[in-house]
Order: structure tokens, then sequence, then C-alpha cells
């Protein structure tokens, strides 16, 4: 029996140890193997073993020393990477005599996998490597030397940010005290810290067997470190493409480490994602379909390279990410930015055919998947069965963007309560629904995720032209920030996006009261006008909405204009009530 459900178990004694090796799936179908890290066992990855094990033969092994496997005896000299070499091949010559392995690595998991994609040894045997939290000694070796060499005030930089970031790699060269503490009170305190510092989900991680793992683990860093670091190899060039995966909030890792790895990587694909260091307990989807993604690419013989300046392909590359009212001007422009990135769009709007083009050019312009939905989002029943459709069939959201809006300007003893009604139904109770429906589960899934609601500047910007359209959209900019405090702790992320006037199609949609058709085309033909001369593109909105999920900005005004009157409103609200009195003429 294994600790991972369902798992096939077996040994396989190579070098004076007894490996506990796992499979999982049909070992007809390309094999990926799983190699954890310090301090744990091969349970670290049984969420994301589980993901892959229908379309995958998975195999995970406990590490020399760890979990049910056996340690060498002495220790001492037992954990060098020439010997973890020696037990990969090993595994792999059991699991998968005949076809290349996909090869998978966390901490120092992936360390140790780095030595076995650049060593000779192991070339034909490795299909791919997706590399998490572990950098290759060599590599990071001569990313000390190359700084050392010729220190700018950014390099010295860089080096004690990552000096700072490994102060456990030195409490783990000294003698006999990591084994005491993990065997101690460590060892006692660790789930709680992990579930505390780094949020992982309670359940049956770690393993009873941590004390024991953390303290033979000691190990690898003392008969490793200390040498390569100071001797790294010259050739140490992977053999088989990369798929680097970097946690933006890494506590161990700095992301720089990995500033100069095209030098090492020919083939590398760069993945990022806003998370601490135990991505495959906290983000085992996003983990697994990232890992199922570059497998497949580099089994159908495709070059799975983004190009490695577009930040947001490492993003958003394979997200699921939802738009309402994406049939038109920013929602659209939304939709083809993420579709760039690489993400799964789903493109929803009342306008059946205007949400299908969206899909559709979103496929072009580079989605891994698009779909089109049909739903007006103030209609509560429609939006359920939205969420409900689009959680069967393409999962839980990443990023949801509640985008839809209507326009309506008009005094308020104009404003009729049919009017009042419309206006707050699509612009406010809109966002709730998406909000309550889509934020529900992601919340659920606890995985992380980020909601964007989009605003507007008449959301802090008083104006005696627009009661109520101001009202809907100051009521969704204190909705976000409210929801932002509520979902920080399950790292959901909420934006409100402030625009300001951009160039759509909202001029000739929105109602005018209080005057007859005619008068209401004349200011609907005019306000097109004022837009189209202003002339600031949808396509600028969608990218600060990017950058805004990128860095998980609270509330983003975009035009200048938008920004000025931001800051108006704090410093100076005085002058904007004053502007607020001005009737427009239109
Ligand atoms: P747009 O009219 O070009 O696009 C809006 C899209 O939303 C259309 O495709 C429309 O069919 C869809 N839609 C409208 N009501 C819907 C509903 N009930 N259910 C589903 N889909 C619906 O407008 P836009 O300028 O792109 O506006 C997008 C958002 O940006 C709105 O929330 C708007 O209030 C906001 N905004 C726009 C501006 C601007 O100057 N254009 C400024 C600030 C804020």
């Amino acid at each position: 029996m294994t600790d991972i459900e369902g798992a096939r178990e077996r040994r396989v004694r190579t070098g004076g140890v007894d490996l506990c090796v796992a499979e999982l799936g049909d070992p007809a179908a390309p094999t990926v193997v799983l190699v954890h890290g310090y301090p744990d066992s091969k349970e670290v990855w049984s969420a994301v073993a589980a993901r892959l094990a229908d379309r995958f033969h998975v195999v995970l092994y406990d590490v020399r020393g760890h979990g049910r496997s056996t340690a060498p005896k002495p220790l001492r000299g037992g954990f060098t990477l020439a010997k973890l070499t020696d037990d990969f091949l090993a595994v792999i010559d059991e699991v998968s005599p005949d076809r290349p392995v996909h090869l998978v690595g966390h901490d120092w998991g992936s360390v140790q996998s780095w030595e076995f994609v650049t060593v000779g040894r192991t070339e034909g045997r490795i299909a791919s490597f997706t590399s998490m939290s572990g950098p290759s000694l060599d590599h990071f070796g001569h990313w000390i030397n190359t700084r050392v060499r010729r220190p700018t005030p950014r390099r010295v930089g860089q080096l004690l940010g990552q000096g700072a970031k490994s102060w456990y790699v030195y409490l783990l060269h000294t003698p006999a005290l990591p084994e005491l503490a993990w065997r101690g009170p460590l060892g006692k305190a660790w789930p709680g810290i992990l579930r505390r510092a780094e949020k992982l989900p309670a359940g049956d991680y770690p393993t009873a067997s941590l004390p024991s793992d953390a303290a033979h683990g000691a190990w690898l860093y003392r008969d490793n470190v200390r040498a390569r670091l100071r001797h790294p190899r010259e050739d140490a060039y992977a053999h088989a493409p990369v798929q680097l995966i970097t946690p933006l909030g890494d506590a161990f890792l700095s992301e720089r480490l990995y500033d100069d790895l095209e030098r090492w990587v020919p083939r590398l694909t760069r993945r990022t994602l806003p998370d601490k260091h135990w991505i495959p307990r906290t983000r085992p989807d996003q983990v697994a379909s990232w890992i199922e993604e570059f497998v497949r690419s580099v089994e159908a013989g495709q070059d799975p390279r983004p190009t490695r300046t577009d930040r947001h392909a490492q993003r958003f590359g394979g997200q699921l990410v939802l738009v309402t009212g994406a049939g038109s001007g920013i929602g659209r422009a939304t939709a083809f930015a993420f579709a760039e990135a690489g993400a799964r769009v789903v493109a929803v709007d009342r306008d059946a055919e205007a949400a299908a083009r969206t899909a559709e050019l979103s496929r072009l312009a580079g989605a891994a998947d698009a779909w089109a939905e049909t739903a007006d989002v103030s209609d509560e029943q429609a939006m359920e069965k939205l969420a409900e459709k689009v959680h069967r069939e393409y999962g839980v959201l990443d990023v949801l963007v509640n985008n839809a809006g209507i326009g309506l300007s008009g005094s308020f003893f104009t404003t009729t309560t049919q009017d009042w009604r419309r206006v707050l139904d699509v612009n406010l109770w809109g966002v709730i629904h998406g909000c309550r429906l889509f934020g529900a589960r992601m919340a659920e899934r606890d995985q992380g995720g980020h909601i964007v609601n989009v605003a507007s500047a008449a959301a802090y910007q008083p104006s005696r032209a627009l009661p109520a359209y101001s009202t809907s959209k100051a009521a969704v900019l204190m909705l976000s920030e409210c929801l932002r405090a509520e979902l920080a702790s399950r790292r959901i992320g909420v934006t409100a996006i402030c625009p300001g006037l951009i160039n759509t199609n909202i001029t000739s949609t929105a109602r005018f009261t209080g005057v007859d058709e005619a008068e209401e085309r004349r200011r609907r033909e005019r306000s097109a006008r004022l837009y189209g001369m202003r002339n600031y593109p949808p396509e600028k909105v969608a990218s600060a909405i990017l950058e805004a999920v990128a860095h998980n900005r609270a509330v983003v005004p975009v035009t200048p204009e938008a920004r000025g009157a931001r800051w108006l409103s704090r410093l100076a609200p005085a002058a904007l009530r004053r502007i607020a009195r001005v009737e427009p003429k239109l």
C-alpha cells in the first residue's frame, strides 16, 4: 500500500538503497516522473498526480532517505547528485525502459532534476523537464560568480537578496542541530507553520515521516551545495526542453536567479504565478495543467516556447478567463489580450453573434481555447445557468472580468425608476451575480484567482449629468474594495478598473433621459464624436487590466483624465464638486 490513493507500488533496489516507487495511470501513456523536494516525500505530489493520472503514466518515488525509501549508510556522502542520478536512472529503467520520460521536480526534486537533465548519461532518456522552485546548483554557482566578478549595484543587490533568502541553507550545514530540531519541536510545529506561512490547505500532508525526511535530507545540502557552488560545471546545458514555473512570492528563491537561464537552456518556456513556495500543494490545478500542456506539445513535436519577453504569456498562458460584455469595446479587447497571452477565454455577451465573433477571433489571436456564451448579466437565472455550464465544461475560473455595462445620461428628475432599475440591474447586479457565482467557486477551490470589475472614473467623479450611472459605478468600486478585503486570505485579488473616456460603442447604445427620440439620437451622435475625438482605444484599457491582475492592483484609473480626477477626489474634492455642476453641452 502507498499513501497516494489508487497507486500501484514497487520497490527498486539501487546503490545500497531500496526506493519506494508509486505508479498511477496507463503505463502505455507518456510517463511523467514527479520528484519531490525538501523536507518532503512523494506525497507532496498527491493532488497533482491525481489530476494527471487519467492522461499520463504518472510515477513518483521517495528520494533515498525519505518517505518509505531506505537511507544510505553512512549518511555522509550518500546523497551526492551522482548517486541521486543513479537512483533516477534505476527508477526509469524499471518504469519506462524504452521511452524517454517527462521529468517534473519541485524544490530539491528540481535541483536534482537539473543534474539529470544536464549530464551526458541521461541523454535520450528525458523528453522534457518542468522545474519548480529549485535551481541547478551549477547555474546558481555561475550566477553568483558573474555577480561577484562584475559587481554593479544591481547585481550586489541581487546577491544580497538571494543571500538573505538562503538563511536556512547555512543552518542546514551546521552539524547535528538540524537533526535535533526536526526530530524535536520543529518537526511537530512544521505542519502548522506550512498552513500559516505558506497557506497550505489542511489535509494529509505532510506525512508522519517528516522528521526523519528532514533529518536525512539535510545531507542533500551538506553533500552538494558548497562543493558545487564553488566549482560549478561548465557544461551544464539542458538536453531536453525545459518549462520553468516560478512562484513570484517564493520566500526561499529570488526570481532573479533565473535571469541567465537562456544561456543554459536552448528551449525554455517560462511560467509565473503569484504564490509562495509549495505550489504542488497550493496550486495543483494550475501546475497539472501547465505540465499537461507542456508534455502534450513536446509529444506532438511542437515548439512550446512563448517569447521570453512576453510576461503576460508567462503569467496567463493556459489560465481560464471569463469576460462579460465581451462582444464589443473594452470587453472584446480584454478577451483578445488574454487570448494573445495564451489563456483559455470564455467570451460572454447578451449579443450571441458578437460573443461568437470574439471567441473566433480570440482563437486566431492565440488563445489556448475560446468559447462563446450568451447571457444577460442582469438575469440571475441566466447567470446561474452560465456558471453551472462554465464550471462543468471548462472548470473554475482563474480570472473573472465583470465588464458588461450600459450608459445612462440625464438629470436625476428625468431618470425614471425604470431607468434606475435597468442601469443598476446591469451595471451593479451584473457584477454582483458574477462575483457571487464565479467568485464562490474560486474561493471554494482555494487555489487563488482574480476578479476584475470594470467601474468607471464616474465612480469617484460626481456629475449632474450622470446620477444613475455614477451611482452604479460607485457601488461597483466599493463592492470591489470590500470583496478585496474579504478574499485576500483566499489569495483572490479584486481590482476595480476606472477607464475614463474610451472610444467604444457605448455612446451609440447609451440612454439619454428626458429627451425625445430624435434628440436622443442627436446626443448619441455628438457623444460618439466627442469620444472619437478623444480617441483613447479600448486596447489600452485591456492592457491595464492584464497589468492590474499581474500586480494585484486595487483601483486602476486608466486615462490621464481618470487619474487626474482620482487625485482631485482625494486632494481637492471641492474642485471636483464645482466641475460636477457644469452642464455638459451635448
Ligand atoms: P460597449 O457598448 O462597446 O460594450 C459593452 C458590451 O457589453 C456590448 O457587447 C454589450 O452587448 C454587452 N452588454 C451590455 N449589457 C449587457 C448585459 N446586460 N449582459 C451581457 N452583456 C451586455 O461598451 P464599453 O465601453 O466597452 O463598456 C464596457 C464597460 O466599460 C462598461 O461597464 C462601461 O460602463 C465601462 N466604461 C466604459 C467607458 C467608455 O468610455 N467607453 C468608460 C468607463 C467605463
